[in-house]
């Protein structure tokens, strides 16, 4: 594939910067190409484009309008299925059939949803009595909060993307997105789908580049972004709080987890093993919601550790492009650094390693691709930062419990929130975990199922807010009490 030029999208035309960085692909470390870095000029362009076009047209259109333009968006992304596929898969290594069962339709899903669902949306009234005896009647107007700056990571990035976008633009809100430095291909070749569906310009904005000292930190720091949104790292989190906190602005974010899968002894084995497996392996372990550490009650647990090594040892790693790969690289050399620091430090503080640990032997086509392979490991103490840190590669460790207080107790003891899954057959078991998990989202049976109009975001250090349905009008829009004396 020939190298391309990725440049930043605003008010509905391609900007370049005098700075480029390079944006290659993990699965071969082949160039994909050229990335422009948007200094503070093409940010405040950006910023300045969303303001004019809340002002203008996309302001004064009905909400009818507005939602007929997301349709033709969803439609757009699904007639250049193929192209959003491509380049998704190129940024990511992630295997072509993953992205296209997942993330590329839920790309389009998010324009639909949230499109449809802002249209029947009610707000509250009150009557109320007045103290001269009369009366008065309160009722809610929503307004879009404004301009909302969109910062986004690697891992799946049209999906969580649009995930922001979709409901910001249905909510009448302007965006200017900064994709992960890894990732600028799907972003930008939404701005060609937004063009041609007829979005006006201005409302999608994407600037790219890095996060601090970069576009990224520009973006967040500009005093006329009413809003920030931001999935990414924990620490990321705390210093675009930080940032947003000059002017007041709020924050919505979707942090890191160190998610615990929990499986008790009267589980279906069968489809736990299946179900971790996916939870600990899909996208090469880089899912926010994703399994890093899995406890088994003990009389099962010889018997799950064999049989989910044979799992592990089952995944077909391989070209992304072939479609019965199961995984692909993991998302940058860097990254991959970083996961075999980890698996020295679980060498060193005692683990047994069950399975992998390792970089694979790869075919020479892909020999200088960031892999790894599945990683299992048991033995470790919880105060292990193996144990206690994310990691965010395909590795997870697994230590047995007894009781269910005790594993409710290992389970919460971290600073994330994020998400947990139970296995059982009990129903009792399942309810009683389900409240009793300091988490934002708990699965029972099933891993990262998801329903766009339920509550959607992380509990403790693993984010601020919730989105999802109804929930993300408490971001996107203000709710003005309009007080009416009768
Ligand atoms: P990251 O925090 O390194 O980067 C995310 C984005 O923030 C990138 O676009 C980056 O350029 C930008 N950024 C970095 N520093 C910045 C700064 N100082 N100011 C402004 N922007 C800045 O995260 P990542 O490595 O891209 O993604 C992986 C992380 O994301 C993991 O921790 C994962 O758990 C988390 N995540 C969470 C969810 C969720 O829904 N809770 C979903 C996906 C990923």
């Amino acid at each position: 594939m020939s190298a391309k030029e990725f440049r930043h999208f605003i008010n509905g035309e391609w900007v370049s910067s005098p700075r480029t960085f390079e944006n290659r692909n993990p699965a071969d470390n082949s160039l994909v190409g050229m990335v422009h870095e948007a200094g503070e000029q093409e940010v405040d362009a950006a910023v300045r484009a969303a303001r004019a076009a809340l002002r203008g047209p996309w302001g004064k259109m009905t909400v009818a309008q507005r939602m007929e333009l997301l349709h033709k968006v969803a439609d757009g992304i699904l007639r250049r299925q193929d192209e959003f596929l491509a380049a998704e898969v190129a940024d990511t290594g992630k295997p072509v059939h993953l992205a296209g069962h997942l993330d590329i339709p839920r790309g389009a899903a998010n324009f639909k949803v949230f499109a449809d669902l802002m249209k029947n949306v009610p707000t509250e009234s009150f009557m109320m009595d007045t103290p001269d005896g009369g009366k008065a009647v309160n009722y809610a107007v929503r307004a879009p909060r404004g301009v909302i700056a969109v910062v986004c990571p690697w891992n799946l990035p049209l999906l969580l993307m649009t995930w922001k976008v979709g409901p910001a633009l249905a909510c009448g809100n302007t965006v200017v997105v900064k994709p992960s430095e890894e990732t600028p291909a799907t972003a930008t070749l939404l701005g060609e789908v937004m063009n041609e569906a007829g979005v006006p310009p201005g409302v999608y904005n994407v600037v790219h580049g890095f996060g601090g000292d970069s576009a990224g930190s520009f973006l967040t720091a500009h005093p006329d972004v009413d809003g920030v949104t931001f999935t990414g790292e924990t620490r990321t989190g705390e210093i675009i709080t930080k940032a947003a906190a000059k002017g007041i602005r709020p924050v919505s974010l979707e942090l890191g987890g160190k998610n615990a899968g929990i499986v008790f002894a009267d589980a279906d084995l069968e489809k736990t093993i299946k179900g971790l497996g996916r939870a600990v392996f899909e996208n090469s372990g880089q899912v926010c919601l994703g399994t890093e550490r899995i406890y088994v009650q003990r009389p099962l647990f010889d018997r799950f550790v064999a049989e989910f090594k044979a799992y592990a040892a089952s995944i077909r790693i391989g070209d992304p492009q072939h479609h019965d790969t199961q995984m692909g690289p993991v998302i940058s050399l860097g990254h991959r650094e970083k996961i075999l620091s980890y698996c020295r430090q679980a060498v060193a503080d005692g683990a047994t390693v069950v399975h992998g640990g390792k970089i694979p032997d790869m075919p020479a086509h892909l020999a200088e691709g960031a892999w790894f392979e599945p990683t299992i490991w048991t033995g470790l103490a919880e105060s292990s930062a193996v144990v206690r840190e994310e990691i965010f590669g395909p590795c997870c460790h697994i230590a047995p419990f007894d009781t269910e207080e005790e594993v409710v107790a290992l389970a919460n003891d971290t600073p994330y929130g994020l998400a947990a899954s139970v296995w059982t057959t009990d129903l009792q078991v399942a309810h009683r975990m389900g409240s009793a998990l300091e988490v934002g989202v708990c699965w029972i049976n099933s891993w990262f199922l998801r329903d766009l109009r339920t509550a959607f975001g992380g509990a403790k250090q693993s984010g601020i807010g919730r989105e999802g349905g109804v929930h993300s009008l408490e971001f996107y829009t203000e709710l003005r009490n309009v007080c009416v004396r009768l």
